[in-house]
């Protein structure tokens, strides 16, 4: 009895002090409340515009859902339409094209019903005038570039529409560029087309992203492009050596370059550990790794929700606020939040809008 006596007093003179894991816990969490209150937070790569659009979809099905934003504290997230790789000819080009717009009204659509919630964001000063309403905002974008076809003129038609990023590719080569995952290498980087189209995408504004290209395509962008590039969902090589995750000096070549590797949240791209053990704390290690190799200005967040993205402890976007707890818990400065979250990926928006207005006016 004595013992439980001293036992009881040990715990609540440890519990006053603030040294009690539980009580330690939601400090972390009360003081990254306060951190999303004032930082921007974006994530950069969903596959939820699809979902959402699904007649009969539940919300609860949808790890990014508005809904699940909100709660985890995301002020503005990427909702790019996903159109999977089909043979060159000309009429899936066109079926491609068909269906991404389709999608891409459809989705547009959806949050024109809910003005005073969300908006569709076309430049940094939307999300940020977004964040200070409190509405959510949403980036649109084409996960490869296969619906532009060899019809270049096809890229305005998707940036009025709303579109500010395109990965170039998914998992086989298209008419711009290699991809990682191909078996083929059909042009050992960037087309003499897709050089025309980073180009383009250049002049309109829309960011080049890297994510699920080869690295000799990464290359020939950063040679190309006037603008940063961007990895929008992607993890690191060294952690786990997959033909689609970086290696160092591919990460290198991204941050020299100016722009930033938006960390991916699915098992497939973090570990190979059981699903249970692949957690925030193996997420934050990728993080702390890009991080301690080329610094905080060149890493943030690309969960890939709704497409393979998720894992224990981020079952869906309501969780996200938990990764600020474990980089709190890792160390990490309000400031370095701050660019993690959105300081990052908001500072390469706004190079690819200077770069877009220089070039029509040198026109
Ligand atoms: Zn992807």
């Amino acid at each position: 009895m004595k013992k439980v006596l001293h036992l009881f007093l040990v715990c609540s003179l440890l519990a006053a002090m603030g040294f009690m894991p539980q009580s330690d816990e939601a400090a972390l969490l009360k003081k990254a409340g306060k951190i999303h209150d004032r930082v921007i937070s974006v994530d950069t790569h969903t596959d939820t515009a699809l979902e959402m659009i699904k007649p009969g979809k539940s919300h609860q099905e949808i790890q990014a859902c508005p809904e699940n934003l909100k709660a985890g504290r995301v002020d503005c997230c990427f909702y790019p339409i996903f159109v999977g790789q089909r043979a060159l000819t000309d009429e899936n080009r066109a079926k491609s094209y068909d269906y991404a717009i389709a999608r891409m009204k459809g989705i547009r659509d959806y949050i024109a019903q809910n003005p005073s919630e969300m908006e569709v964001a076309y430049s940094v000063a939307d999300i940020e005038r977004c964040k200070k309403e409190g509405k959510l905002s949403f980036i649109m974008g084409l996960e490869n570039g296969f619906p532009i076809g060899t019809d270049i003129g096809k890229l305005k038609d998707f940036y009025d529409l709303g579109t500010r990023i395109i990965t170039l590719c998914h998992n086989y080569h298209n008419d711009i560029c290699d991809s990682s995952q191909d078996s083929v290498t059909a042009y050992h980087g960037l087309s003499a087309y897709g050089k025309e189209v980073v180009k383009e995408m250049n002049r309109l504004g829309i960011l080049v992203d890297i994510s699920h290209a080869s690295t000799e395509t990464l290359i020939d962008c950063i040679q190309y492009s006037k603008a940063p590039v961007i990895a929008s969902h992607s993890c690191v090589y060294s952690l786990k050596d997959i033909p689609r995750n970086l290696k160092d000096a591919e990460i290198y070549a991204i941050a020299a370059n100016g722009g930033v590797i938006q960390v991916t949240s699915g098992r497939w791209a973090l570990s190979r550990l059981p699903h249970p053990q692949v957690n925030i704390s193996v997420f934050c290690d990728h993080v702390d790794y890009i991080k301690n190799l080329v610094g905080p200005q060149y890493v943030g967040i690309g969960t890939d929700f709704d497409g393979g993205g998720g894992m224990a402890q981020l079952e869906d976007a309501s969780k996200m606020k938990y990764i600020t707890v474990e980089l709190l818990r890792r160390g990490w400065t309000e400031k370095e939040l701050r660019m993690f979250w959105g300081g990052n990926i908001l500072r390469v928006m706004r190079q690819v809008e200077k770069v877009a207005a220089e070039m029509n006016a040198s026109k």
